[in-house]
């Protein structure tokens, strides 16, 4: 009888956990073959492929690709790494995947499950995290601490910028391909991305999260009664200036947990209604309150008008927002799911214009520098340490999709962002 999804999924985690690659492989492959609807990309026998990041010039390679005969079977960015590893000439897979990997441009944290064993790659300038864990016998690599927590894995180490590492029956082996870089590791997962209790690159996200929060108090100090957090991501950054502004930190909003994130839902409608289904306002405690109120970023405005709205509504006396990053003027091309630049609303106003579109008292945002300070850096203006391409437009790679494409390309770019 054939397996459902579920089952494939279940058969090869098992797998894994138990350390028997050529089982997950199977599994693996048939679960793929069952998800792309009969679907062959042209890989080589035994082969499956999980990514997170986003290229930066895959369109361009895609053309490239196209003209050598290549049939694409979907957008995905990884079935380009699949079409540049099939088209190679080289004689072994690790050669073949090193290939294809010095051809692209952007961010990606890649997991190749193989006949010759379990390959883990994390771009040359470690943009989005990748880590190692063990489970028994079993090599775990996922992209946070948190997921090895889950399953009950211990956590080894970060698999390095630029690092290949092979995982088979002869052990563990690490390959460093690629020329050396500067790494650049996305800055936005210590601000929203990553989850509290996960440790990027050996450092705590819910400890830097507080640590933006009280940097921000002392760069924007407000006269308040209450500190209150846009749950869940502001919370953290709420301790942080609460503590340090001696203001009491409270629960103004309450979150329902059975609505998803408003963030990556697709239309302004449903968006608008999230807000509402998701946060409701603790009355009896804002009621003729002056209200500092903490989020960790502004995107598109949409939250935020409403939220301040939510405060006044329930009787706030007065609303001073704080932002735990700077403001989003660019979009990012590194797989965080921001829109085009024409919808981010720093990208449209200054920060008055911001505070008077969203009906707030005050308004501020944390510096660049402030943010850097968090994670107990100074800010290297010449080459930056981290990748914080979404506030300064300083992108660590070629844009080569945006800067080459022609036109109907470019639309697609954007339409895909
Ligand atoms: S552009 Fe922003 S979100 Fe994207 S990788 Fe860079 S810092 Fe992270």
């Amino acid at each position: 009888m054939a397996k459902d999804g579920r089952a494939l999924r279940e058969e090869a985690a098992a797998a894994v956990a138990a350390g028997k690659h050529k089982r997950a492989l199977a599994a693996y492959t048939e679960l793929e073959r069952l998800e792309a609807n009969d679907a062959q990309w042209p890989k080589r026998a035994g082969e499956t492929y999980r990514r997170l990041g986003n290229l930066s010039n895959a369109m361009k390679l895609r053309r490239t690709l196209n003209r050598r005969g290549s049939i694409f079977q979907s957008t995905s960015d990884t079935e380009v790494i699949i079409h540049l590893v099939a088209t190679s000439n080289r004689a072994n897979m690790l050669d073949r995947l090193t290939d294809a990997l010095k051809q692209v441009e952007g961010a990606y944290s890649l997991v190749v499950l193989t006949d010759e064993g379990l390959v883990a790659c994390r771009d040359p300038l470690g943009i989005r995290p990748l880590v190692m864990g063990k489970l028994g016998e079993a090599t775990i690599f996922a992209s946070e601490t948190v997921a090895l927590d889950v399953i009950g894995a211990s956590f080894v180490r970060d698999v390095d910028p630029g690092e290949l590492i092979l995982v088979n029956d002869g052990g563990i082996r690490s390959f460093r391909p690629f020329e050396k870089v500067a790494p650049r590791p996305c800055i936005f997962e210590h601000v929203y991305f990553s989850r509290p209790v996960s440790v990027v690159d050996g450092t705590s996200v819910y400890e830097v999260r507080k640590n933006i929060g009280a940097w921000l108090a002392r760069e924007a100090p407000v006269e308040a009664d209450l500190v209150v957090p846009v749950p869940d991501s502001g919370v953290p950054a709420a301790l942080g200036y609460s503590q340090e502004s001696g203001i009491p930190f409270e629960l103004g909003i309450i979150r329902s947990h059975y609505v998803g994130r408003t963030f990556i839902q697709p239309s302004q409608e449903v968006r608008h209604l999230g807000v509402k289904l998701k946060h409701n306002a603790n009355s009896a405690l804002i009621r003729g309150k002056r209200i500092v109120l903490i989020d960790d970023s502004i995107v598109r405005g949409t939250t935020s008008v409403k939220i301040v709205q939510m405060m006044r509504d329930a009787g706030a006396h007065e609303v001073h927002m704080r932002i735990a990053s700077p403001p989003t003027k660019f979009s990012c091309f590194y797989g965080v799911d921001t829109p085009e630049r024409a919808k981010l609303l720093a990208a449209q106003m200054n920060v008055e214009a911001m505070r008077d579109y969203i009906n707030a008292d005050s308004l501020a945002f944390i510096s660049i520098d402030g943010l850097y300070r968090a994670l107990g850096q100074e800010r290297d203006g010449n080459q930056p340490q981290r990748c914080d391409a979404c506030f300064t437009g300083d992108y660590p790679t070629q844009l080569t999709d945006l800067t080459e494409a022609d036109p109907d390309a470019s639309l697609a770019l954007v339409a895909a962002r």
